[in-house]
C-alpha cells in the first residue's frame, strides 16, 4: 500500500523542479542580491526559455518512474540507517552512471538523445528542466535499475531515494543558474570536491567538458575538467567580472 506521505513526497519530486525556475525567473527579473554576480553577461532571448519550458513538461516523469518501483514493492526498509544508506548509495551510483551516461550522450551516435539540453548555450531558469524525454529516462532507469537490483538483496529505503532525488532537483537547478550563489572562498575548501553553477555553465558553453553532476571527482580522474575553471571562478565570483562571451577562456594572471 502507498502511504500518502509516499504521495506527498512524490508530488514534491513532481514539482520541485518547476518551483526552482520560478524562483531563479523572480531573482534574475527583479535584481535579487542572490543573482548579482552574472557568469555570462549575455542575453537570453524569450524563444529559448519557451523550448526549455515545453521540454520541461514531462519533468514529472522522475516522480511517475520511482512511483513504478514502489508500486512493485521495491525500496520498503524503514529503518533510520537504511535511509541514509539508501541516499549515500544513490548519491554514489548517481554520480558515476550520470558521467558515465553523459560521456556517452557526446558520441556522435548517442548525441540525439542529449542535444536538446544542449540547445541552450546560456543557462535560464527552465534549462536545468529542459531535457529530452529518451534522457530522463535512461537517467532514472539507469539509477532506479541498479538500486532495485541491490534491493533484492539488501532492503533499501525509499524516502532516502527520494530524499537523493530532491536533493539532484534543486541543486541541478542551482547548477543552470546564469549566476553564481557559492561563496568566494568555495573552491578552497568543499569545491575541490563539489561543482558550481560555473562549473556546469562551462558545458553548456563550450560543449564539452565538465560532466560532472555533483562532484568533480570522475571528470579529474578521466582528464575532462576545464583546466581554468578555478581562475574562471574567481573572476566571476571575485573580481564579479562575467564573461562577455561564450567561447572567453581565463588566462593565468600576468598573461592576461
Ligand atoms: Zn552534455
Ligand atoms: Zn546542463
Amino acid at each position: 500500500m502507498i502511504t500518502t506521505l509516499e504521495i506527498t513526497v512524490l508530488l514534491v519530486i513532481a514539482t520541485i523542479g518547476h518551483v526552482m525556475a520560478l524562483i531563479w525567473l523572480l531573482a534574475g527579473r527583479n535584481k535579487w542580491k542572490i543573482a548579482e554576480r552574472t557568469i555570462y553577461d549575455l542575453p537570453i532571448n524569450d524563444k529559448q526559455m519557451r523550448r526549455e519550458f515545453w521540454n520541461s513538461l514531462h519533468t514529472p516523469s522522475h516522480a511517475v518512474i520511482l512511483f513504478g518501483f514502489l508500486y512493485f514493492g521495491f525500496f520498503q526498509n524503514t529503518s533510520i540507517a537504511s535511509f541514509f544508506i539508501s541516499a549515500f548509495a544513490t548519491f554514489i551510483w548517481a554520480e558515476i552512471w550520470h558521467y558515465a551516461s553523459h560521456r556517452a550522450f557526446h558520441l556522435s551516435a548517442l548525441h540525439w538523445i542529449h542535444a536538446e539540453h544542449h540547445k541552450s548555450h546560456l543557462n535560464s531558469p527552465f534549462t536545468a528542466i529542459s531535457f529530452s524525454f529518451t534522457e530522463k529516462l535512461i537517467f532514472d532507469l539507469g539509477i532506479l535499475g541498479l538500486l532495485a537490483a541491490v534491493d533484492l538483496v539488501y532492503s533499501l529505503n525509499f524516502y532516502g531515494i527520494a530524499a537523493w532525488f530532491i536533493g539532484y532537483l534543486l541543486v541541478n537547478s542551482f547548477s543552470h543558474a546564469n549566476f553564481e550563489l557559492k561563496s568566494k572562498d568555495y573552491n578552497r575548501w568543499v569545491g575541490k570536491v563539489l561543482t558550481s553553477t560555473t562549473y556546469h555553465s562551462l558545458h553548456h558553453s563550450r560543449y564539452t567538458g565538465n560532466y560532472g553532476l555533483g562532484t568533480r571527482v570522475l571528470d579529474r580522474i578521466f582528464g575532462t575538467e576545464w583546466e581554468d575553471y578555478e581562475r574562471l571562478y574567481d573572476r566571476i565570483s571575485r573580481e564579479e567580472r562575467p564573461l562577455t562571451r561564450l567561447r572567453e577562456k581565463v588566462e593565468p594572471s600576468g598573461l592576461r
